[in-house]
């Protein structure tokens, strides 16, 4: 019988949420790990370093009673120049990174706080839930409005004629790893397989990931660092601590001082990082001229519709694209003249 306690806030202060009881296991190899979540079912999650899924489950956004640890796999904390194991720590990626581009390490090094990075993982970074003012909440506010279609409820409450889920993709490593033209390799019950970046997500708040929920992201491939660079640019209220409210990764394949190729991908502005394949059409075959940053600039604004469901205005939010995509441009600029 479920403990009443479990679905209350507890403390004074009403601040402190318990997490309720879950059976914790610790494979050693993927076999294992694959095995105990066929035996869990649906109820089996993977965890990493539990920092957004612990905090989830104590909001009851997941309620799994089976917790599969990856973090005891050693074949998931490779850290090579081109290969990163999906347990790898965002502070080990951002601080003893062999990697190229820095911009997987300058994202890293963007999220949250310290302690955070010492404990979450790039693999839990990519695979993160979407976030929403009105799901990102105890139990308790969301029972107070009915839920909404997200968990336990059948409305929307940002769009309430909308059919989908416009919760929002906040992870910082996710739009590089689009942005670079990364490759997931994930192991499941059926084998392996390797997915570019970009096929990873969907723009579906409730099935942001096409990953099965019984595959396992094992590394993340890099490309090999010959002619392009990236950067990755952020927006969020508290420097030192805040999910982004807006991203901006921005990748080039140079030609001399020309732009070979271009991409460029916002993040926490959809339920997926967004690719905006107007803005690198601004940038290919030109010099990155001022006139050119502004066109990509402007490119890259029009499409990006950030919805009232974060921090912030939506209508700065739209304005700050165009202000963060010129200022990702002009450090590309800067860094090839150097
Ligand atoms: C206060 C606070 C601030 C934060 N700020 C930011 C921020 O600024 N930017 C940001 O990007 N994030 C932020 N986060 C979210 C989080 O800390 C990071 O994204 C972190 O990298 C998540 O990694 P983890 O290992 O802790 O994930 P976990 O909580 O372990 O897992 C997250 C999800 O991924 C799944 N998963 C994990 N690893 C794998 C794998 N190898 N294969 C398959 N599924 C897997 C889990 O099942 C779970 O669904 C913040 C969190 C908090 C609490
Ligand atoms: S976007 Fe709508 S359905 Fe999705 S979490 Fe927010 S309120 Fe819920």
């Amino acid at each position: 019988m479920e403990n009443p306690s479990d679905r209350r806030t507890v403390g004074r202060s009403g601040s402190v949420l318990r997490l309720p009881s879950f059976r914790y296991l610790q494979p050693t190899t993927l076999r294992d790990a694959l095995r105990m979540k066929a035996e869990a079912g649906p109820d089996g999650m993977y965890v990493a370093g539990g920092t957004d899924l612990y905090p989830n489950m104590k909001r009851r956004h997941q309620e799994p009673t089976t917790v599969i640890s990856l973090m005891g796999v050693p074949e998931l904390k490779r850290l090579e120049a081109t290969v990163v194991g999906s347990c790898v720590t965002l502070t080990e990626l951002s601080a003893r990174s062999p990697v190229r581009p820095s911009a997987v390490a300058h994202a890293a090094a963007l999220v949250s706080t310290p302690l955070l990075r010492n404990m979450g993982t790039l693999g839990g970074n990519l695979c993160l839930d979407t976030r929403c003012n009105y799901y990102n909440q105890s139990y308790e506010w969301r029972k107070a409005i009915d839920f909404c279609t997200k968990k336990d409820g059948v409305i929307c409450w940002v769009a309430p004629s909308s059919p989908r889920c416009w919760a929002v993709s906040s992870s910082d490593v996710a739009p590089v790893m689009v942005a670079i033209g990364a490759e997931y390799r994930l192991v499941g019950p059926h084998g392996e397989r390797v997915v570019p970046a970009g096929r990873f997500y969907q723009n579906d708040g409730i099935n942001y990931l096409t990953k099965q929920p019984d595959e396992i992201l094992v590394d993340v491939r890099l490309p090999a660092a010959d002619g392009w660079d990236a950067v990755y640019h952020k927006l969020r209220r508290r420097g030192s601590f805040d999910f982004p409210v807006l991203g901006v990764a921005a990748w080039v394949r140079w030609d001399g001082k020309s732009v070979a190729d271009a991409r460029i991908v916002l993040g926490g502005v959809a339920s997926w990082p967004q690719e905006v394949p107007e803005a690198a059409a601004a940038l290919k075959d030109a010099a990155l001229t001022d006139e050119v940053v502004r066109d990509a600039a402007e490119a890259a604004y029009r499409p990006s519709k950030p919805m009232d469901n974060t921090d912030f205005d939506l209508s700065w939010r739209k304005q700050m694209t165009r202000v963060y995509v010129t200022r990702a441009l002009e450090e590309l600029r800067r860094r090839r003249r150097t």
